[in-house]
Parts: C-alpha cells; sequence; structure tokens
C-alpha cells in the first residue's frame, strides 16, 4: 500500500501553524497501525497480492469515492434550493444524503462560473474531502503538485488539459483540517432533458477538484 495511505505519508516540515490534529508527525496509531500490520501479515502469508490492493484502493479513488460527490453536484444543478443550501451550508447540504464523517466536517462548495474557476490543493499535505470524494489521488499528494497549484495555477491546469480564457479568475483553495473544498462545477449545455443520475454520470472526481471539467453529454 506503499505511496496511497493518508496518515504517514507526511515526510515534510511540520513547523508550520496549519493544524492537522492526527495527521501530521505522529506515528501510525490505532486503526491505521492496525490496518497496515494487518496488510503486511495478508501479504507476507500470501493471502493478498499488493498489486490487488493497489486495485482496491484504486476504485476508492476514481470510481466509489467520487461518486457520491457527483451526485450532490447533480443535485445542485437540478434543484435550486439545494444548491442555496450546498452553498451557504456544505456539510449540512451533504449530510442530506448521509455523506458525513471523518475529514468532511467543515465543507465549503466553491461555485465554478463562467468568470470564476476554482481549483483546490493542500499545500501542506493532503487534505481532501473523503466523504464526497473517497481518497486522494497520488498526484494530489505530491510534492509537484502541492507547490505548483499555488504558484502557477494556469499552468498545472494546462497540464491536465484544461484551458481557461485571460478572463477567468482562478481562484486556488488551500485545505486545511479546518476546511475543506468541493467544487460546484459547471453544468455542462446540452444537458437540459437528463435525469438526475444521468448527470451524475458527467461528473469526473477532478472536475471537483477543479483539474478537471465535466464530461460532455
Ligand atoms: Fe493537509
Amino acid at each position: 500500500m506503499s505511496g496511497h495511505s493518508h496518515d504517514h505519508d507526511h515526510d515534510h516540515d511540520h513547523d508550520h501553524d496549519h493544524d492537522h490534529p492526527g495527521e501530521h508527525g505522529a506515528p501510525l496509531s490505532g486503526p491505521a497501525l492496525r490496518a497496515k500490520a494487518l496488510e503486511s501479515l495478508l501479504v507476507e502469508k500470501g493471502l493478498v497480492d499488493p498489486a490487488a490492493l493497489d486495485q482496491l484502493i484504486d476504485r476508492y479513488e476514481t470510481k466509489v469515492g467520487p461518486r457520491n460527490g457527483a451526485r450532490v453536484v447533480a443535485r445542485a444543478w437540478t434543484d435550486p434550493a439545494f444548491k442555496r443550501r450546498l452553498l451557504q451550508d456544505t456539510s449540512a447540504a451533504m449530510a442530506e444524503f448521509g455523506y458525513t464523517g471523518r475529514q468532511g466536517e467543515n465543507m465549503v462548495a466553491v461555485e465554478n462560473t463562467p468568470k470564476v474557476h476554482n481549483m483546490v490543493c493542500c499545500t501542506l499535505c493532503s487534505c481532501y474531502p473523503w466523504p464526497v470524494l473517497g481518497l486522494p489521488p497520488v498526484w494530489y499528494k505530491s510534492a509537484p503538485y502541492r507547490a505548483r497549484a499555488v504558484i502557477d495555477p494556469r499552468g498545472v491546469l494546462k497540464e491536465f488539459g484544461v484551458t481557461l480564457g485571460d478572463d477567468v479568475e482562478v481562484r486556488v483553495w488551500d485545505s486545511t483540517a479546518e476546511l475543506r473544498y468541493l467544487v460546484l462545477p459547471m453544468r455542462p449545455p446540452g444537458t437540459e432533458g437528463m435525469t438526475e443520475d444521468q448527470l451524475a454520470e458527467l461528473v469526473t472526481r477532478d472536475s471537483m477538484i477543479g483539474t478537471g471539467v465535466v464530461k460532455q453529454p
């Protein structure tokens, strides 16, 4: 599971005022330690293939987790009252779907418009809204992304294949233990007749981090 686990991949300097209780500097403890020990044992006994574990993690990174966020976005696109609630009190609106829990307590949804593109990072580690997006992708936790998202957001976006007009303001949101962000992407044109479920299919994980756009119908 190397490189994938959240709680012990922080090899950076912890001398900062950005408080991440339980995430920084501490050795593995509690459930994380037990999970790691269990994994080592299963691999050692030949009961689990590390590649299969990686595949499982990939599933949570790219499929299971982000589908929650996609449902929230699709609801916001189709239900103006829900969208208002989502923008006013994101955690409460997410809780209407049952999406609550660790790393989702203090959520803020930021809305993309024709004039504003939002993008989320965590410059100091890997804070990420687990209840709506699942596990953070490896690149999100990488030092280059964390550094460059703030210094050169347009350059990063270009590498992700997102080109914005000069008239579009890019806002970069630095996640912390106190605040986690969810980008509400723009609903694509030509989707007027689509159901909420169909719309959710268009919402990609990266569009909710702000490093991607939604699929076109
Ligand atoms: Fe962090």
